[in-house]
């Protein structure tokens, strides 16, 4: 596990190569939101990268979450300024777990967990980015968007969807997330992420009253390349924190 001055250093290169993308792109840097993906990490490395300034953790299980986010409010109090993303799908089961312990969620996309979150919320707010499959590949979770230029059917299922999730208690959509094809060149990369940012604006003109929306697209191996395309949210582990051990 890295110290404190160890990720102070990782922080900042990650911070400063996150500015000149957004420069690149011609945005503000502080647009651009990183979560930090501690996932599989114990929750000492939370507490060590909380004091090198990282602010914003990504958990992609809510059973992890469930257990890591007490053990660092242990240590740095309840009202502390962490902002926990869960990143990953939630199954109907963990949908308490979710729940309760999620600040953001990034992988939204069935409307049935949206119900069971909703009604596990007991009065919290749980913001929520739409998981959409820009890409096709089979192996992807999200909302199958591939065609979705081309495809009217499958634009009025998202819409559906996120009309529905906004109705629910509780549940704000806020943007749309998407994961890159794996293995796949920048230039194929760079298409996935402008199709994304297509699809965001396409929908904020037919949804106007959901207000702004963020992207949540990126991750250590092509999180530039979102930023350059309209990324508002970077899900970043392994430029951070190193290669982990079991994924
Ligand atoms: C693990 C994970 C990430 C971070 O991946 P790195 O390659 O370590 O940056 C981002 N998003 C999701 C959904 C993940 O599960």
């Amino acid at each position: 596990m890295l110290s404190v001055t160890e990720l102070s250093e990782r922080h900042e290169a990650v911070q400063a190569r996150i500015a000149a993308a957004a420069e690149r792109g011609g945005r503000p840097a502080a647009d651009v939101t990183l979560v930090a993906v501690t996932k599989t990490w114990p929750a000492e490395l939370v507490i060590a990268a909380y004091e090198a300034g990282m602010r914003h953790f990504g958990e992609n299980r809510p059973e992890e979450l469930a257990a890591k986010r007490p053990a660092v409010e242990a240590a740095l109090g309840t009202a502390n300024d962490i902002t926990w993303h869960l990143i990953g799908p939630v199954q109907s089961r963990k949908a308490d777990l979710a729940a309760a312990n999620a600040d953001v969620f990034h992988a939204l996309h069935r409307e049935k967990i949206a119900r069971r979150l909703s009604a596990d919320l007991a009065g919290r707010i749980l913001p929520s980015f739409i998981e959409v499959n820009i890409s096709g590949e089979a192996s992807k979770l999200g909302v199958d968007m591939r065609n979705w230029e081309t495809d009217a059917t499958r634009r009025e299922v998202l819409r559906t969807l996120i009309s529905t999730t906004q109705s629910l208690p509780g549940l704000p959509v806020v943007g749309l997330m998407t994961m890159a094809p794996w293995d796949a060149t920048p230039e194929t990369l760079r298409v996935v992420f402008q199709r994304t940012l297509a699809l965001r604006d396409w929908l904020g003109a037919e949804l106007p009253e959901l207000g702004p929306l963020g992207l949540s697209m990126g991750m250590t191996d092509d999180y530039e390349i979102a930023i350059e395309e309209g990324a508002t949210h970077v899900r970043v582990g392994r430029a951070l924190f190193g290669e982990r051990e079991i994924d």
